[in-house]
């Protein structure tokens, strides 16, 4: 980081805060210009968190030089990380899909859905069990009997499956049942569950927050790496903009761009960037064609009967169909999708 300090700042500010920056062990390089001084930082600028050197005298302002995420970043770690979820690997050759509904209603539901996926080509199930839901009064989700139904589905079929959890509860009831945790858009930014998620050495699905930035993303990666897990999966399932036509505006460039900036892999969400159906698709092979290790598709035994999420769910026979389209995408890409 540098410190850029105020066009009249004393030789004295100026000294005062180069000794508070080398009290704590790291190092300075001084650059004075005509009219300001700026003084340079190196080392873990952490340990300057709590001395308030934004408001020290004479201090203009404080840029950032490197990105304050370092376990998730590229630079730290040049080779792409791939993340086992039971016998799926994310991040290497494959093409990865998880696919079901939005949030498990029963088990004729779950079952049903874990057969035509896998069919048609998923290797993950997804399906929430603790919902999120912007109203009180929705469909909050069957909880701990929904991460059951989850298990026997995943028992029965062999795929391994992901949930979203919410709570320090939920995290604890769900480790018990699921291979993967999934931190949704709405709690990518709550820092104690990152870290709960984080000591439970699971593999983590890190959705993208409805208005967070892509360093603000990779920091709340930085969370979960930073309790010793190294198994973050990113997920892109867009932003909020002025856009309305759709639910939320897919940001594709987040998969270059994540792509420069981390090792993590990184899969596209059309389901919930888009909330129509007749978009999952279009948008689904965009993701693959921008470089996504993988892609999170809704699907439903019934669509019109979804307790949550039904305009963006997919029938079996429309996923099955996307699937065969995504194939060959999938192989220009250079990846296999099963
Ligand atoms: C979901 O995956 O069902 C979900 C609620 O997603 P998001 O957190 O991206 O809205
Ligand atoms: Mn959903």
């Amino acid at each position: 980081m540098i410190i850029i300090m105020k066009p009249d700042a004393s030789t004295e500010a100026i000294n005062n805060v180069v000794s508070i920056v080398r009290e704590q062990g790291l190092d300075t390089h001084l650059s004075h210009g005509h009219e300001v001084t700026i003084i340079g930082v190196v080392g873990d600028k952490t340990v300057l968190a709590d001395k308030n050197l934004e408001i020290a005298e004479g201090v203009d302002r404080i840029v950032s030089v490197t990105e304050s995420y370092k376990l998730a970043n590229k630079k730290f770690h040049p080779e792409p990380t791939v993340v086992k979820v039971g016998n799926t690997a994310i991040g290497g050759d494959n093409l990865v899909i998880m696919s079901g509904p939005c949030a498990v209603e029963s088990a004729e539901q779950v079952l049903e859905t874990a057969i035509a996926i896998k069919k048609a080509g998923a290797r993950i199930l997804r399906g929430g069990a603790y919902k999120p839901r912007t109203s009180p009064y929705s469909f909050q989700g069957m909880e701990e009997d929904g991460l059951r139904l989850m298990k026997e589905a995943k028992d029965a079929t062999g795929l391994p499956v992901v949930c979203e959890v919410t709570s320090q509860s939920a995290v604890e009831a769900a480790v018990k049942y699921v291979d993967m945790l999934q931190i949704g858009a709405r709690n990518m930014q709550n820092f104690f569950l990152l870290k709960e998620v984080g000591k439970t050495g699971l593999p983590v699905l890190l959705k993208r927050g409805l208005s967070a930035t892509i360093d603000e993303w990779l920091n709340a990666a930085e969370y979960i790496l930073a309790e010793g897990n190294p198994n973050v999966v990113l997920c892109e399932r867009g932003i909020r903009t002025f856009e309305t036509a759709t639910r939320n505006t897919l940001d594709l460039s987040a998969v270059p761009v994540i792509r420069a900036k981390s090792h993590l892999p990184i899969i596209v969400d059309p389901s919930h960037a888009t909330g129509v159906r007749d978009y999952v698709e279009p948008l689904a092979m965009a993701g693959v064609a921008a470089g996504a290790d993988g892609l999170m598709i809704e699907t439903h035994p019934c669509p019109e009967k979804a307790l949550s999420d039904g305009p963006q769910s997919l029938t079996f026979s429309q996923f099955e169909e996307l699937c065969d389209k995504l194939r060959p995408l999938a192989s220009l890409m250079g990846k296999t999708l099963a």
